[in-house]
């Protein structure tokens, strides 16, 4: 069989997002609900399984892994399996993105395992918002987690704002500033519209052309070419060389053209789309299946076949797809 992964579309599919747990220390208002309820421990993949479907893919093309949940730094055993799939032949890049509420302790040893670039999520810089946005999260542990990130060595380290009207648009220029005063890159990112969160996404929507102008009130912006394997569009500030600013906008810039990307979830299920709910169910396979990994390869090879040409994302803030982030691995 073919050793790279190809949709019906023509797109090679070499970056796999990989969520390692639904569960997380947060709440953001943008990604759970307040009261959220976590999947039974087996329903979740065990790490052996995380471990054999990420070999899989990198045996067969994938070139980067990006492990998400909710949030990874609360799966026991991260570190460990961390270190094994950076080992694996053939993969360019093990990245993750966290909240960064752990890095104090963890940042080091994901580092010495071999995970080459973090993106790290800071919506305020203002703790008491950064609480209210987070629903409990403590700022001056994620900001010392950013600076011991800073200081393990990492090839990149990329802040992720979700921006919303009403809580943090007026912030923007506060966190380019903290961004590229210590050399980090940031991505300003449009709020998607995945689970029932209780409120109305529409209200706080927030386009990245209005983020840009905004920073464009204080920075002499550049466009820029580069491309990250994600689906953020870069621009350079004059007098900053170290960081890049980034934009992730579903709604207003839809990426779908150049998606090289399919998401694991924390129970098995391949999701082809983020913006629709095709899935396939790996772990059933993976469990049926302990001796051989052929019939996991040909569902892969099938479902790929029917990856979406695009996502239907709108912004009016209707909820279009009913699995929450977390679950999914954003
Ligand atoms: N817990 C980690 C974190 O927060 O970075 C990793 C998982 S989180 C689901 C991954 C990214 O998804 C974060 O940067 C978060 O801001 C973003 N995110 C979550 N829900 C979102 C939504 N509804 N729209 C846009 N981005 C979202
Ligand atoms: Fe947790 Fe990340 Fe979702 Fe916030 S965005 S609730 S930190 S998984």
């Amino acid at each position: 069989m073919d050793s790279t992964l190809q949709d019906g579309f023509g797109r090679s599919v070499d970056y796999l997002r990989m969520s390692v747990t639904d569960r997380c220390d947060f709440r953001c208002v943008y990604c759970m609900a307040e009261d959220m309820t976590f999947l039974p421990r087996q329903q979740v993949l065990r790490l052996d399984e995380l471990y054999r479907l990420a070999a899989l893919f990198v045996g067969n093309g994938v070139r980067k892994i990006r492990l998400t949940g909710g949030e990874p730094l609360v799966r026991k055993g991260i570190v460990s399996l961390c270190e094994r799939i950076a080992a694996l032949p053939g993969l360019q890049e093990l990245v993750m993105t966290s909240n960064g509420s752990q890095l104090v302790k963890m940042a080091q040893p994901l580092a010495d395992a071999g995970v080459r670039r973090l993106n790290i999520s800071l919506d305020s810089l203002d703790p008491m918002r950064f609480c209210a946005i987070t629903r409990n999260g403590d700022l001056a542990q994620v900001l010392a987690g950013i600076s011991a990130a800073a200081a393990a060595g990492f090839a990149r380290i990329k802040l992720n704002t979700v921006v919303m009207q009403g809580r943090n648009a007026d912030e923007v220029l506060d966190l380019v500033d903290y961004a590229v005063n210590r050399g980090l890159d940031i991505s300003f990112i449009e709020e998607m519209p995945l689970g029932e969160v209780g409120r109305s996404r529409g209200e706080s929507y927030c386009s990245s052309d209005w983020v840009r102008e905004r920073i464009a009130q204080r920075y002499s912006l550049f466009d820029s070419a580069e491309q990250s394997g994600g689906p953020a569009r870069y621009v350079r500030l004059q007098g900053f060389p170290e960081s890049r600013i980034g934009f992730i906008s579903p709604h207003s810039h839809n990426f779908c053209a150049s998606c090289n990307r399919v998401r694991l979830t924390v129970e098995g299920r391949l999701l082809l789309c983020l913006g629709h709910e095709h899935s396939i169910d790996l772990r059933a396979l993976l469990r049926r299946y302990p001796e051989t990994d052929q019939p996991l390869l040909s569902a892969i090879h099938a479902a790929l076949l029917r990856k979406p040409q695009r996502h239907e994302f709108s912004s009016s803030g209707e909820v279009q797809v009913l699995r929450f982030m977390n679950a999914t691995g954003g």
